[in-house]
């Protein structure tokens, strides 16, 4: 009998737990993929920023896996909602929890819900069509607006906000979301670091496309920009060294002439939004300065010296956190699914719970980019061979009944032969007005479309 693996969710972390399963040496195993979308890929499709659609050609190596013969794909398939944990736990020796994290992270100040206030989770769903977002509405009429972090995240909202939206016509981007940065008149873009130039998360790549946008001016203020004595000693680490020489380049060059202006801001924490009638008006910034955190890092600490930055919008993106799943364990400190080095744990005990694992954000948290998954994946899949040798497995009944369940509970769930049916969909409805793809944003409208087709 072989070893049978269900893996909850299909972006990279899910994908490259399958690649690796599928090439164990151990041989007889299958794979069962579930996602609660009935589209596969995860943040490759709803997160990737449709500027980069060279990142998004990863699903290429996803693909070939899905097409594996001992390889099943059921979208549309929630956990926690069409399937439980325990249904699971009966039907598959090891599960994979691949799940990520959904949620954003709050910045805890007032003002945070203020209308105008949006975390930029939101903003990257709404823009990228995924369907928990795409009937959210962005008003865009303030000229001015902040960014808080400096993640590759708020690299992407800030570029999107920045850029001629004529450049990202051609793109997968969605149709409403174009419509409405079209009609911005958004023209400054504060970006708000609490810490220096040296410890900013954004990877020097990312940085340097904002200043190489024809639309805006990267513009810095070098009494920012300069570096404590702590912080200079960050230099040997050549991605520090390329960010802090790209900043204080920048900060030369002064306004410049393009029509927009990004304004990168360093040393600065919100503690207020501000507002009138509901509708953000202003943050209010602190001041901050650099100390020793005890980790032998820095950490920022405010000064006591306030400003009020006017802005009409703000966009939160101080980064993610997971989303607890019925019958899962979940440390709602950390926002991951516990575990030790992908073993899932009980999270009293801390003893493995057998035949349970987790990769990805859902195991880490949120950093590191789309490969850094790939041997994150791989270490959990080698624990995971262990315990099939170890026969550390799941007592379970077999997989074959999984689509007679689904079907007996009304799930009208989505095989991979069925996305590539969407997909080409998608694509040839973006070859007619010139688009890389004209994705679907609301999921009856998936299934309807898969049903029409078949
Ligand atoms: P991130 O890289 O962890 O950045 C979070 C940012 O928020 C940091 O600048 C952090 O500052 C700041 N922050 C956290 N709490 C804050 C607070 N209370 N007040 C002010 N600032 C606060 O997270 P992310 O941007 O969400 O990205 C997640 C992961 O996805 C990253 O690994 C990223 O590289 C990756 N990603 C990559 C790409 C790409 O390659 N193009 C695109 C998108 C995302 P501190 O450093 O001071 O904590």
């Amino acid at each position: 009998m072989p070893v049978c693996v269900a893996i909850v969710g299909s972006g990279p972390a899910g994908f490259y737990a399958a690649e690796a399963l599928l090439k164990a040496p151990e041989g007889d195993l299958r794979v069962d993929m579930f996602d609660r979308l009935p589209t596969p890929y995860g943040l490759v499709r709803g997160g990737v920023a449709p500027d980069h659609q060279k990142i998004k050609s990863v699903t290429a190596v996803y693909e070939r896996v899905a097409l594996r013969p001992e390889f099943r794909f059921f979208g549309n398939v929630a956990l926690g909602r069409d399937l439980q944990a325990s249904d699971l736990r009966g039907h598959y020796h090891q599960i994979v929890y691949a799940v990520g994290n959904e949620h954003d992270r709050r910045l805890g100040v007032p003002g945070e819900d203020l209308r105008g206030s949006h975390s930029a989770t939101a903003f990257v769903g709404w823009y990228n069509g995924h369907p928990d977002y795409r009937d959210l509405s962005f008003d865009l009429s303030a000229e001015r607006a902040a960014v808080v972090g400096v993640g590759n995240v708020a690299m992407d909202v800030t570029r999107v906000l920045a850029r001629d939206p004529d450049t990202l016509a051609g793109t997968d981007i969605a149709d409403y979301a174009l419509e409405a940065l079209r009609r911005s008149r958004v023209r400054e873009i504060y970006i708000l670091a609490r810490r220096g130039p040296a410890q900013a998360a954004y990877s020097p790549d990312e940085i340097q496309e904002i200043g190489g946008l024809a639309s805006a001016d990267l513009v810095v203020d070098l009494g920012e920009a300069v570096l404590d004595e702590a912080s200079r000693t960050q230099m040997s680490n050549p991605r520090v060294k390329k960010n802090v020489d790209y900043v204080v380049e920048q900060s030369r060059r002064g306004e410049g002439e393009k029509p927009r202006k990004v304004r990168l801001r360093f040393l600065v924490s919100p503690v207020e939004i501000l507002g009138e009638k509901g509708r953000v008006t202003a943050i209010r910034l602190e001041k901050n300065r650099l100390v020793p955190d005890g980790k032998g890092g820095l950490q920022a600490e405010g000064t006591g010296v306030f400003e009020v930055l006017p802005v009409g919008l703000v966009f939160r993106s101080v980064g993610y956190r997971g989303v607890p799943i019925p019958g899962v364990p979940f440390d709602e400190k950390s926002g991951r699914i516990p575990n030790a080095e992908g073993r899932v744990v009980d999270p009293a005990t801390r003893q493995p719970l057998p035949g349970e694992y987790v990769v990805g954000w859902a195991k880490r948290g949120p950093s590191g980019l789309i490969g850094t998954n790939r041997g994150c994946a791989a270490a959990t899949v080698k624990l995971m061979v262990e315990d099939q040798t170890a026969g550390r497995l799941n007592r379970a009944g077999s997989p074959d009944a999984i689509p007679a369940l689904l079907r007996q509970r009304g799930v009208e769930f989505v095989t991979f032969q069925d996305w590539k049916t969407l997909d080409s969909i998608e694509v040839s409805r973006g070859a007619q007005v010139g688009k890389v793809r004209v994705k679907f944003t609301r999921v009856p409208e998936m299934l309807a479309a898969i049903r029409g087709a078949k």
